[in-house]
């Protein structure tokens, strides 16, 4: 069971091969055994997710169920989940219990999923590794002395140990691509405004967003047609018919025109990932498609812009922080200025006390045109770099980061290193359009392999289409960590 899909797991349920409930207690007891290994959830709630379990039963008993009607799923603890511990993998929000649901929350409670609990991340989702959760570092279930990367890794790890069906992560710079490729998973990040970001916890807001994480990408379709869906509660938004992100899955990939970026393909990638994500693509001819080389001449720059422009961002939104209206309060203070201050300097980690630092500063009065008014300009090149690129071609394919999971603390002291994790992921953000990647294949010491595939916007069913075809010419999405 633990290795089903979610059409597999919803037929099973159908024909009562196997309960909601049966399902529900499966998981709990994988994850009581193998999460204090791992670190992958932070909060469970076992009773509530029994109680939705049973529910589910008794709507699939009633013949009113849908797709995803009792499966267990996980929920990065980015979104608020009401009477759900919701912190944000930050001491600043230890003791906030959502009144509230997300939007994506929401969609799955419509559709009857089970929720088994809230996975760990980076603080406030910065970060490449999960090594900034004040809940202590996620370790990779491929190897526990490694990272699962971030900040989706309580995610990545919990799928790639069949803790959990499927699963929800956000992607503001990599966060969604980079944790799945190296931990041997899918995920999608989505056009920007196709998931409603009402109640997930703004990072970098002209950036952010949510999309699915699973084994396979059938099962990210499953999960996007509930989760994709215009709100009018987020200005985002888009407002758009509703699309079967499954429509496509079944065509054959004759006539896909890949681009491969030169830029991509050159230095800074390893050698072990060139050659793992070199083997992909030539499967890819194997099924039909032909390959193009396309140039993103500003993608270079895209680091050092997202550097300004998401601290920017996030600087302002977590001035909502304050000590007043939720969250952590310093115990002992002078005045309000005091209480502010020593609130905010003792509820935030390093990390993202950086990105405040930074942002303030990028936005300061006489700097603010140097540096946060030329990286908006730039983000523009960077995105219109896309736009030709995709005159030439239907997808673009590389790598989704230069190497495989590192040592737990081995980037720990050098910011820069880390953010160059992030260098194949970002650009996609900054341009708003979508990205994903699947498992192609393991690296050095044997740790998985990413392969990244850009569509141009609002193209995810074609994504997911060649990401499909793919899997179902290899079976790198479903091999599993030893001992899992
Ligand atoms: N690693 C990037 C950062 O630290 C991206 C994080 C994300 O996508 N949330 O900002």
């Amino acid at each position: 069971m633990i290795n089903a899909s979610i059409k597999q797991l919803s037929a099973a349920l159908a024909a009562k091969t196997i309960s909601s409930v049966e399902l529900t207690q499966l998981y709990l007891e994988r994850i009581a055994r193998l999460n204090p290994g791992l670190n992958a959830y932070i909060t469970l709630n076992p009773e509530v997710s029994l109680a939705q379990a049973r529910a589910a039963d008794a709507r699939i008993a009633a013949g009113q169920a849908d797709t995803l009607t009792g499966i267990p799923l996980a929920q990065k603890d980015i979104f608020c989940a009401k009477g759900w511990l919701t912190t944000c993998g930050s001491k600043m929000l230890h003791n906030f219990v959502s009144p509230y649901d997300a939007h994506v929350i929401e969609q799955f409670n419509r559709a009857g999923a089970v929720n088994l609990g809230k996975t760990n991340m980076d603080e406030f989702a910065m970060g490449s590794s999960n090594e900034t959760s004040h809940y202590g570092p996620v370790k990779n279930p491929w190897d526990t002395a490694r990272v699962p990367g971030g900040s989706s890794g309580g995610t990545a790890a919990a799928v790639a140990a069949r803790l959990c069906a499927a699963a929800t992560g956000t992607d503001t710079g990599g966060s969604i691509r980079q944790p799945a490729a190296l931990c041997g998973i899918s995920g999608l990040k989505p056009t920007y405004g196709v998931v409603s970001r009402y109640g997930m916890i703004a990072f970098a807001s002209s950036l952010d967003q949510a999309g699915p994480m699973a084994r396979g990408a059938e099962d990210l379709a499953l999960l996007l047609n509930t989760m994709a869906g215009f709100d009018e509660r987020d200005s985002t938004s888009l407002q758009r018919d509703k699309e079967d992100y499954a429509r496509d899955l079944a065509k054959p990939l004759d006539g896909l025109r890949i681009g491969l970026p030169k830029e991509f393909f050159a230095e800074g990638m390893g050698s072990d990932v060139a050659q793992t994500v070199g083997t992909a693509i030539a499967e890819y001819k194997k099924l039909g498609a032909s390959v193009v080389e396309v140039s993103l001449p500003n993608s270079k720059l895209s680091v050092p812009v997202y550097y300004v422009l998401a601290p920017a961002e996030a600087s302002s939104n977590l001035s909502r922080f304050d000590g007043v209206r939720y969250g952590y309060r310093a115990p002992e203070y002078g005045d309000l200025a005091d209480m502010y201050e020593k609130s905010r300097a003792q509820g935030f980690g390093a990390e993202v006390k950086r990105r405040i630092m930074i942002g303030t500063y990028v936005l300061s009065h006489g700097y603010y045109d140097a540096y946060y008014l030329q990286a908006q300009k730039i983000r523009r090149l960077i995105a219109q770099d896309f736009t030709e690129a995709f005159r030439q071609c239907d997808v673009i394919m590389g790598p989704t980061a230069p190497s495989t999971a590192f040592e737990l603390g081995e980037k720990g002291d050098d910011p820069v290193q880390m953010y160059l994790s992030d260098i194949y992921t970002i650009a996609v953000n900054l341009a708003g359009l979508p990205g994903m990647s699947i498992p192609c294949g393991f690296g050095a010491a044997n740790m998985p392999v990413g392969l990244q595939i850009i569509g141009n916007y609002f193209d995810e069913a074609r994504m997911l289409n060649a990401a499909h075809q793919y899997q179902l010419a290899t079976d790198w999405h479903s091999r599993a960590p030893n001992g899992i």
